[in-house]
């Protein structure tokens, strides 16, 4: 993808490009009051739902357009842009009718190819950051898709808002970062800038210091951060937002890391890990030629291919000696498992031969 950047005039090149404001525009005296604040505190884009998409009916669903005229208030008063989530094509006229500066995809519009399509479609011939936020499930491909449907009508102002993936059981996250899939979006298309999500990875306010630090040291672009003038009383989300006060002081307390710096001095380094993994692999491929010796033997054997008791002692023993190494069990037990299902995977093709 040939992309244009997503920075806006006057935005600071130098440091990451924060979004900032609250869930949901609930009144124009909330609106405007987190403005004001945002802006004395230094932040450049206010975010503001207007349209809501929420899990069960009876919640708040938003404002509407009638907050639109409040974020033309915040440019007008504050100078500050203004950004807002787009899920219809009706969303996107009015949102472009009023001014407003970016737009994103929620986590459910990505999801939804069609959606996607149609918000595209309304696009076409216009000039503005759009942002994608990761489809709700964690598929790599549906991001990209979403990402190339507003490239194919012309949008190259992109981004990619990571916020974390949905689970079954919430435990620590509201929804599980799964850093692997945006360093991997990353890594197929690399100019495109990656912006986190830490309120609705987190779901709690006192995670989005530790996740946007970690954002920070993956070398992401921005961070999009829930932020409310009174957060115990916001009418979606109220557990993550923070006050614009806050905000400051997390942004203040960031380590910020030079991606751009030389990096000769791992050169070494990194042959050496080259030549690792050329040995990893090699030792690989052995084991794999091993496992199909055993699997013709099972064969002329009549044998079946998983002996439990075998496996169980080779997984729990290995996780042992790799503990003594100093290397983590659990990742340990997600190769061995890796290994063992793709022996597996070879013996059967043996048998059924
Ligand atoms: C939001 O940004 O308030 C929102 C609804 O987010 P998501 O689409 O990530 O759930
Ligand atoms: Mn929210």
């Amino acid at each position: 993808m040939e992309l244009e950047s997503i920075l806006l005039p006057g935005v600071d090149p130098k440091r990451p490009m924060v979004i900032a404001g609250p869930c949901s525009a609930e009144t124009e005296e909330q609106v405007l009051t987190t403005a004001r604040e945002l802006a004395a505190n230094g932040i450049k884009i206010m975010r503001a739902g207007i349209w809501k998409p929420r899990t069960k009916p009876g919640g708040f669903e938003g404002v509407g357009s009638e907050g639109l005229a409040w974020l033309k208030r915040v440019k007008q008063e504050t100078g500050m842009y203004v950004s807002t989530e787009v899920a219809t094509q009706k969303h996107v006229y009015e949102a472009l009718k009023f001014g407003v500066d970016l737009l994103w995809v929620g986590a459910r519009t990505t999801a939804n190819p069609f959606a996607v399509q149609e918000i595209a479609e309304a696009l076409q011939g216009v000039d503005i950051p759009v942002l994608v936020k990761n489809p709700v499930n964690p598929d790599l491909e549906l991001w990209i898709g979403a990402l190339e449907r507003l490239y194919n009508v012309g949008i190259t102002k992109l981004g990619a808002i990571h916020r974390g993936f949905s689970s079954y059981d919430k435990k620590i996250y509201r929804n599980l970062p799964q850093w692997h899939i945006p360093i991997e979006l990353k890594r197929r298309i690399p100019n495109l800038p990656i912006i986190c999500d830490p309120s609705h990875i987190g779901g709690k306010r006192d995670l989005i210091q530790p996740l946007s630090q970690q954002a920070m040291d993956l070398g992401y672009e921005g961070l999009i951060i829930e932020t409310h003038c009174d957060p115990d009383h916001a009418w979606s989300d109220a557990a993550q937002q923070v006050t614009p006060v806050r905000l400051k002081e997390i942004l203040d307390n960031l380590i910020i890391r030079d991606s751009k710096q030389t990096t000769e001095d791992l050169s070494e380094l990194r042959k050496q890990i080259d030549e690792i993994d050329d040995q990893l692999l090699e030792i690989l491929a052995k084991r794999m030629r091993i496992s199909r010796e055993i699997g013709t033997y099972k064969k002329e054997h009549n044998m079946t291919v998983v002996q439990t008791d075998r496996y169980g002692h080779i997984l729990n023993s290995r996780i042992v000696q790799a503990n003594e190494m100093g290397i983590n069990s659990d990742f340990m037990r997600i190769i061995l498992e890796a290994i063992h299902e793709e022996s597996v995977r070879q013996q059967v093709i043996i048998l059924n031969k």
